[in-house]
């Protein structure tokens, strides 16, 4: 199937009928740019998230986690730099009304809505979301939201590093919540107001070494999105030019992904030198530098960052995993996803309700064995495969008349449609197996 058949309603639809995302609020007309996870989503975001660690913890230096709060005070995004250099570019139709990022529109043509062009001045809009602490709502009370989670890593270094033990160069890892009032939040789950990040922040010796781990970090995220399936001709490193830039960069490369609207970032890797433990240093009074034995001497650590969203990876998963094809004249409806993250891992059919009983037990032991499974007892078993295919069951267990001579059941393959007669006794280790 080619990419134009894919498109982002495709998904959206998809995701609502089988429960992986529905619109927040949606009884009350929904909460834009703002989405809540059902039962299928929330799984498939939990086996994306271990799969995230369990790549970032997996390496010869040590990666510890971290869980900071989502409120921040304002000292921290003053020493960030958040606070003055945080804003996207808005202008806005004076026909019309409707607002735009001024670098999504191209301001020497018309409004792209009504058609007449009428803009206003682009102005700096600031994108932390600000709440108060407590019962006084005064300048001393006021507080963001996080827009991104690695500000809690930058001024907590010095605590885990003197509290856990860890040697230099090291890395300290964090999946939260993020919040950003993006002016146009858009394309589903691709940018929101509400969203979580996956960032991992490491801390090494000087710019040499940093250069070292920057690239090494990249061939790293490279083979984490090999192992969950991604189609390699569908995503590119792009390094970015001198004047995109962050304020703090030293160097950074976007992975990006060939979206149905364009190619995209889905993670930023970046070199950010030590600009974020120096900010901190001098802003909060504190000593951030960390002593080093062989040279007797202090030194501020340089840091390379990996950051990737939970929901615009999983909306990158979705786009990936999607297929079509026509079974029986009926369109059938895939979602090719890796066994490693398909949020169930096989589901057991009984043939006819008559088998319930050997079919519900096999399907209880596999859920005591750990594994997400489903049952499915309703309508005809090429029904209850599509069921499956369409929320990326990597493998349905049929349990048969045959079953209660010979003991074995159908196992039928998502992929290549390929039916096999295995043993009950062997269903979990083929399950094991598969997801190795
Ligand atoms: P963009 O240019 O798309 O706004 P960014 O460069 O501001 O992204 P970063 O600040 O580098 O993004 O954030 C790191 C990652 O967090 C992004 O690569 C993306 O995967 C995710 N992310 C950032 N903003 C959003 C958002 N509004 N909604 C969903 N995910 C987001």
């Amino acid at each position: 199937m080619t990419p134009e058949t894919v498109n982002l309603d495709k998904i959206v639809a998809l995701c609502k009928r089988r429960g992986f995302v529905f619109q927040s609020a949606e009884i009350y007309a929904g909460l834009n740019g703002v989405y809540d996870f059902g039962p299928l989503g929330t799984q498939l975001r939990n086996n994306i998230k271990s799969l995230w660690l369990k790549h970032m913890t997996q390496w010869p230096e040590e990666v510890v986690q971290m869980d900071g709060s989502i409120l921040g005070s304002g000292q921290v995004w003053e020493a960030s730099g958040h606070l003055k250099n945080f804003s996207d570019p808005l202008v806005d139709c004076t026909n019309c009304k409707k607002r735009y990022r001024a670098d999504d529109v191209d301001l020497a043509r018309v409004c792209p809505s009504c058609g007449i062009k009428a803009w206003t001045d682009v102005r700096q809009f600031q994108l932390m979301f600000e709440t108060n602490l407590g019962a006084m709502a005064d300048s001393a009370s006021k507080a963001y939201l996080r827009p991104e989670t690695a500000q809690a890593i930058f001024i907590n270094f010095k605590n885990v590093f003197s509290s856990c033990r860890v040697k230099m160069p090291f890395g300290i890892a964090q999946i939260g919540k993020a919040f950003r009032n993006e002016i146009t939040p858009k394309q589903f789950l691709f940018r929101l107001r509400e969203f979580e990040q996956m960032e991992m922040e490491f801390f090494c010796k000087n710019e040499t070494t940093a250069a070292h781990f920057f690239d090494l970090w990249i061939e790293r995220r490279r083979m984490f999105y090999q192992d969950l399936g991604i189609d390699a001709n569908k995503l590119r490193i792009r390094p970015h030019e001198a004047d995109e830039l962050s304020h703090y960069s030293r160097g950074t490369v976007d992975y990006e992904y060939n979206f149905p609207f364009g190619w995209k970032e889905l993670e930023g890797i970046a070199n950010r030198g030590d600009f974020d433990l120096s900010q901190h240093s001098k802003h909060s009074g504190k000593e951030l530098a960390v002593f080093d034995e062989e040279t007797k001497s202090s030194y501020v650590p340089h840091v390379v960052e990996c950051s990737v969203g939970v929901d615009r990876l999983f909306l990158t998963l979705l786009f990936d995993a999607y297929q079509e094809d026509e079974v029986e004249g009926e369109v059938r409806t895939t979602l090719k996803l890796s066994p490693k993250i398909a949020p169930v891992k096989a589901a057991v059919l009984s043939l006819v309700k008559k088998l319930n009983e050997p079919a519900e037990k096999l399907y209880t032991s596999l859920k005591q064995a750990g594994f997400a499974v489903q049952f499915d007892d309703s309508g005809s078993i090429g029904k209850r495969y599509r069921r499956q295919d369409e929320i990326g069951t990597p493998v349905c267990f049929t349990v048969d008349f045959e079953t209660l001579d010979d003991n074995c059941v159908t196992a039928r393959n998502r992929d290549t449609l390929v039916q096999a007669r295995i043993g009950l006794d062997n269903v979990e280790e083929y399950l094991r197996k598969m997801l190795e």
